[in-house]
């Protein structure tokens, strides 16, 4: 992938070869994580979209607290999911003020952690909101309260859908106005409204339609708030390419859209700070897999490479985190970049389940027993959305690299 350099065959992240960065991470299989390439792409995104929008960094998608340290600094603020996840945050320096929560299922320690901390609650249901109230009753501070949602529309061609029809994230849209109504009841502080439609979307036109979208119906829904709209959360779903023939994002026309959305909320909205969240698009492209090869095999005339790792530390790449066709990761053989593909092979990893598969008939050069597998487009949804436990293999180790 064109993102990073190589010398001398290898592969390398900030300058350091990989055999180097097998020995920094204390072995294999592991993830680095180059923060040197997060930096580029938060200044590049800052560059295209029109100032004073508010870039988000949603956690989940990569939770590693060198990561997390580094987009407190780059992002105006961080969207958790959790109490831990807040507690990661809270722990690398994100300010209160500008973290969010959201979630479905917020337990009451949840809920109270996260008043305590005076973060900004994305409220997924209306009962929700009488826990919240509840939980909180005792808090030192009332709870900043921003509704979730769940618009009667979807994001089109989005690889994962997490708005419209019925779902378990955000309040339909057509009971946020009675919800408003009991946030003025319960006496809890209303910012704002949260948005999120879906994610991994490469249609820029989609991303552009659903923004607009989403702006409209909180520009309708904002009439029944208790109080002006302080934050409106936009939602993201931005898209990094995985796949043969997938094009990174053109972010000149969602860009675009954003800048008039910024235009007419000065007016229909005047006050509200408008807020994109990101996960997979500041860190996926960021990061490597690396798992070596143990074994390699040939089983009536098809060659498999066993490696060290596999679907237990990738869940992704192994096709089982929500892909509905199965597709391979961009795979290479990292000590050997100068070597042309010369052999079509499967690559598997030690699990005694034929779901550990990361390479499903690819071409790459001839790899023996040491060789060390790169996974490509690894910095999000990895190590910290797999099945870590499953066959009690050790987990990944992680690393960061570079400087944002
Ligand atoms: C997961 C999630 C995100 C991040 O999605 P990406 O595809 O990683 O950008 C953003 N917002 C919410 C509410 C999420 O649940």
């Amino acid at each position: 992938m064109d993102q990073f350099e190589r010398r001398d065959g290898q592969l390398m992240l900030a300058g350091v070869p990989l055999d180097e960065l097998a020995e920094q991470a204390g072995g294999t299989p592991f993830y680095a994580y180059d923060l040197g390439l997060v930096g580029e792409r938060m200044r590049r995104l800052r560059a295209a979209l029109p100032d004073g929008l508010k870039i988000h960094y949603a956690m989940k998608a990569n939770p590693h607290v060198g990561v997390v340290g580094a987009l407190v600094r780059l992002a105006d603020g961080i969207d958790v999911a959790s109490a831990g996840e807040l507690a990661v945050a809270l722990a690398a320096g994100a300010d209160p003020t500008n973290i969010s929560f959201a979630g479905p299922g917020k337990r009451d320690p949840e809920l109270l952690a996260a008043v305590e901390a005076g973060v900004l609650l994305n409220v997924e249901s209306t009962g929700e909101l009488e826990r919240l109230a509840r939980a909180t009753d005792r808090a030192a501070r009332p709870a900043r309260v921003a509704l979730r949602v769940n618009p009667d529309f979807e994001l089109k061609k989005s690889g994962m859908k997490m708005g419209g029809g019925p779902k378990p994230f955000g309040i339909d849209s057509e009971q946020v106005p009675a919800a408003l109504r009991r946030v003025a009841e319960l006496g809890l502080g209303f910012e704002g409204f949260h948005l999120f439609s879906g994610s991994q979307n490469l249609r820029t036109e989609a991303i552009a339609e659903a923004q607009l979208k989403c702006f409209e119906l909180a520009i309708a829904l904002a009439a029944d708030a208790p109080s002006p709209v302080r934050s409106l959360n936009l939602g993201g779903g931005f898209g990094i390419p995985y796949f043969p023939g997938e094009q990174r994002l053109d972010l000149a026309p969602i860009a675009a859209n954003l800048a008039d959305i910024a235009a007419t909320a000065a007016r229909r909205l005047a006050g509200a700070e408008l807020v994109v969240e990101l996960g997979r698009y500041l860190v996926g492209e960021a990061g490597i897999y690396v798992t070596r090869v143990i074994d390699r095999k040939a089983s009536r005339g098809h060659v498999f490479l066993v490696c060290d790792g596999g679907m237990h530390h990738h869940l992704a790449a192994s096709g089982n985190f929500g892909q509905i066709v199965r597709k391979n990761y961009p795979l290479a053989i990292g000590n050997r970049m100068d070597e042309p593909p010369s052999e079509r092979c499967s690559v598997v990893g030690p699990l005694c389940t034929p779901l550990d598969l990361l390479g499903d008939h690819v071409d790459l050069p001839r790899a023996v027993p040491g060789d060390l597998v790169v996974v490509y487009q690894s910095g999000a949804y990895g190590a910290s959305a797999s099945p870590q436990a499953f066959l009690s293999h050790p987990p990944a180790r992680e690393i960061v690299v570079g400087k944002a």
